[in-house]
Formats: C-alpha cells, structure tokens, sequence
C-alpha cells in the first residue's frame, strides 16, 4: 500500500482541524483526498465520502481503494447529507462549493445533523451566508482561518456546538469574527483586492441606467466597512 497522498494547502489546512479518531463526512467529496489523507494519518478515524455525480463518486471510489481504505473510508453517492444516517456523524465538512450551496446543503439535510458537534466550511464565496446558517441552527463561530492557493484566498469557517460566538453583528458575518479580530496578511490581501472590484461594480451600478438606490447604499456601506478594517494597514492607500 502506497501512504503517499499529498494534500494542496487548502485541504490540508481544512484536515487540521478533524480532531483525532473522529466519524467524520465529507460532502462533495470528488476523488475523497481529504478524507483518505486523515485515514491514512489516523487509523481511528472513520469517514464518509459524499459524492452527488456519478463521475466524481467513482473517482473517490478509486483512490479509497488504490489506498485500501475501505475499512475506514466509505464512499456514498447522493445529494448532500441524504448520505447520512441519523447520528452517523460527529463532523461534516463542505468545501469547495459557493456558501450558497453549502447552506443548501445544510437546509436540506438539517435532520441529519442530530450527532454533528463540529461543521468545517470552506465557502470559496459568500462566507457570510454560512455564518448566518450556522448561527442560527444552534451551532457557533468555534475558529476561523484563511489559506492562499493557486493565488484564490480562502476562508475556512469552524461551526461548533461546543461554545463559541453566538451573536454576529452584520460587520462580523462579513468579515468573520475571528478573522476580524486577528487580521492575517491574507485577510488585508483578501479585503485590498474585494475593495478594489467592488469600487468598480459600484461605479458601474451608478452609470446604470436605471440605478438600483438600494444595492447602490448596501455596497457603498460595505465598502466603509472595508476601508475601516483595512485602515490599521500602514500599506493601504
Ligand atoms: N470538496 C472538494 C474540495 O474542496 O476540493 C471538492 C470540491 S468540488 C469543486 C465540489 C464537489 O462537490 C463536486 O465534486 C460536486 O459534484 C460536489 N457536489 C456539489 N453539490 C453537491 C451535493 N449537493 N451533494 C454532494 N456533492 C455535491
């Protein structure tokens, strides 16, 4: 047996935070790297792969079995959490997809959430709309990071319901409470380039020819917000 899988930063970073021994299930699990990298690592560990089309789900199949996993790695095929059991599970994990997916997917399958204590998301956009599911189904903001790859930033959002944030201002589910508070590099390189294309849309959106008043106010407080956050950067001009 080859032990050799490589993750790429991001699912790396995101296998950081599976605790030891954990039942876990990752959805939309095309190829099952992730939870075949944590098996590999933790012999206690058992997961679920959770693939919605066929191709994906039997790649995930392959690699399972190219790394003779399948005492640890189950690999299903189905739409979101309908892959679960009741009380299956005490993680999940959705990567990958927009937070308006995700939080779909979250809706959808909210009975199969009976077990879960820890879900880890990684919006690649619209973060905010996963922190307001999360914080509204009884879960809180436990951390938050960020990881760069293939010159996207991330973020990667941990919902818990073991303690945490509870109550999100509007700034915070923006922005992420955590994120807001410790400010990596990459949350200024993140927000500089965000301010920068919403600047534009929003030059756009006044030439209009109809201009929206409403979307015209919303973005134009978004970007205050943006150049308040960025303004403890000595860099930001
Ligand atoms: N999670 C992996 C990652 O982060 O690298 C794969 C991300 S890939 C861009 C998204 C995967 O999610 C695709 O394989 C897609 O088929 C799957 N997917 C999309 N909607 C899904 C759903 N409702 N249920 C299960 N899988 C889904």
């Amino acid at each position: 047996m080859n032990n050799n899988l490589r993750l790429s930063n991001r699912l790396e970073k995101i296998a950081s935070f599976i605790a030891e021994g954990t039942t876990f299930a990752d959805i939309g699990s095309d190829h099952a790297y992730l939870p075949c990298y944590v098996c590999l690592h933790d012999r206690n560990a058992q997961a679920i792969a959770g693939e919605v089309r066929k191709g994906p789900f039997q790649r995930a199949q392959k690699t399972v079995s190219h790394f003779g996993l399948s005492n640890q790695v189950d690999v299903r095929l189905g739409d979101g959490l309908q892959v679960l059991q009741d009380c299956e599970v005490a993680s999940v994990i959705i990567a990958g997809m927009g937070g308006s997916l995700i939080k779909t997917i979250l809706d959808e399958g909210s009975d199969r959430l009976g077990s879960v204590e820890q879900i880890i998301a990684q919006p690649n956009i619209d973060e905010q709309s996963v922190r307001q599911w999360l914080i509204r189904h009884g879960f809180t903001i436990a951390d938050e990071t960020m990881v760069e790859e293939n010159g996207y930033i991330y973020e990667i959002v941990i919902g818990s319901n073991q303690g945490g944030i509870q109550e999100l201002t509007e700034k915070q589910l923006l922005f992420g409470p955590y994120l807001l508070k410790q400010k990596p590099e990459l949350f200024y390189q993140k927000w500089k380039h965000e301010h920068d294309k919403r600047a534009r849309t929003l030059e756009q959106m006044k030439k209009a020819s109809v201009p929206d008043d409403k979307k015209i106010t919303a973005f134009t407080n978004e970007l205050t917000w943006i150049e308040e956050v960025l303004s403890d950067d000595n860099g930001y001009a």
